[in-house]
């Protein structure tokens, strides 16, 4: 069984995906607590539900994309199975996971956006660094929330330190909903010099506000 926190339709806020039709498995539980965490609703409650039951759900919603995330999705040994059966059934996987957790067991067909946390989350010495050495360039996304320049500096360090732009498809830096001066870090992002990194913000926050679920 799975503990679901809520499944639903939308479209795509954040990575490459910006804007597209998604359907959306949100799992409870998260084993990490970052300060400026938006999903505090997912750590606790959510409802016991089958594989089947979520598939039939998933089905019923008509979207090719479907996204995987939490609190921290892969922290459900299940979720695992889930995955691979979406895949099988050809729905275009996105696993939107905490880093905390080994991806290795993840199906090789889903596509990961990996979180590394920066200090300002107070989780960054929980980040598992073996998994940004299995991203694959041509799929997988990895993700930076910053807060600070502090945030910034460490971000740049971690994306040399692993050779990101050879090894990610894209480098997402986000800031943190109403804490971060955006035009600071649209002058960092745009001096950068990197390729690979996009400053994105949460469509789903602009177009419906930061406290609504379900969307
Ligand atoms: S990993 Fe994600 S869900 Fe878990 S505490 Fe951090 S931001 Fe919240």
């Amino acid at each position: 069984m799975l503990r679901v926190t809520e499944i639903f339709r939308s479209i795509q806020g954040e990575s490459t995906h910006a804007g597209r039709p998604c359907a959306f498995v949100r799992l409870t539980g998260c084993p990490m607590r970052c300060v400026w965490c938006d999903s505090e609703y997912t750590f606790t409650g959510g409802e016991h539900m089958s594989t089947d039951d979520v598939l039939a759900q998933v089905r019923a919603m008509d979207c090719k994309l479907v996204e995987v995330t939490g609190g921290e999705p892969l922290a459900q040994r299940e979720a695992l199975s889930l995955i691979t059966r979406l895949c099988d059934a050809d729905y275009e996987v996105l696993i939107e996971t905490g880093g905390y957790v080994s991806t290795e067991n993840v199906d090789e067909r889903a596509k990961l956006i990996l979180d590394v946390k920066c200090p300002a989350s107070g989780e960054a010495e929980r980040n598992h660094w073996p998994n940004l050495e299995r991203l694959r360039a041509d799929r997988d996304e990895i993700k930076f929330v910053i807060v600070d320049h502090a945030d910034w500096t460490y971000a740049r360090d971690v994306i040399a330190r692993y050779d990101l732009e050879r090894r990610a498809h894209a480098i997402l830096v986000s800031p943190v909903w109403g804490q971060t001066d955006l035009p600071a870090l649209a002058d960092l992002v745009a001096a950068s010099g990197l390729e690979k990194v996009r400053m994105q913000m949460q469509l789903h926050k602009m177009i419906w506000g930061a406290d609504v679920h379900g969307v």
